[in-house]
């Protein structure tokens, strides 16, 4: 496997030294000579870093090669950032690296598996649409009113919708379940 990354590297250098499409702050960095940007072999370094000229091809065969380690399998956004950065620079760099993650089918694909199984440790139905993403709080002790001391506040975080409901103090969580399965 390492023998096949160092010949895909050399063929995207290959495809680096071929485009001398250059962006102007590139020239720019170039032409100041203060020795962070230099051009060796038709190659522009910029602090020590690989220049990646303004090509979507070239881009998005380094972005894939970064995203898709052997070792770790697929990496999100901020650890293909760090791997990147190692070797390559190109204005935008970070916003790519972003939408590349996000747009990767594999990894939306494992993110709904993990979501499924989380949603499998809890018994409790969730309902759809409204009372997805709740806040649950009791206010305790309070004066007894029909044997009632409690109140438990549901809150649904997208709506800020909220559900009052009197209870007893010693009010188990499958009490608040019921409560919420039978009012909201
Ligand atoms: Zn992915």
């Amino acid at each position: 496997m390492k023998g096949n990354k160092t010949r895909e590297e050399s063929d995207i250098l290959k495809e680096i030294k071929r485009n001398t499409t250059r962006e102007k702050e590139v020239i720019q960095a170039l032409e100041k000579r203060d020795g962070l940007t230099w051009e060796e072999d038709g190659v522009v370094y910029m602090d020590g870093r690989i220049y990646v000229p303004n090509n979507k091809k070239i881009k998005e065969e380094i972005l894939k090669e970064n995203h898709n380690s052997v070792d770790v399998g697929y990496l999100g956004q901020h650890r293909m950032l760090e791997l990147l950065k190692r070797t390559y620079w190109w204005p935008g760099l970070k916003e790519d690296v972003k939408r590349y993650v996000q747009e990767c089918i594999k990894c939306q694909q494992n993110k709904v598996q993990h979501q499924k199984k989380a949603g499998e440790l809890y018994p409790l139905e969730i309902p759809q649409g409204l009372w997805q993403k709740i806040s649950i709080d009791i206010i305790r002790p309070l004066p007894k009113s029909n044997g009632m001391d409690a109140i438990v506040i549901i809150v649904d975080r997208f709506m800020k919708m909220i559900c009052l409901k009197a209870t007893m103090t010693n009010v188990l969580l499958e009490g608040i379940a019921k409560i919420y399965r039978d009012d909201i």
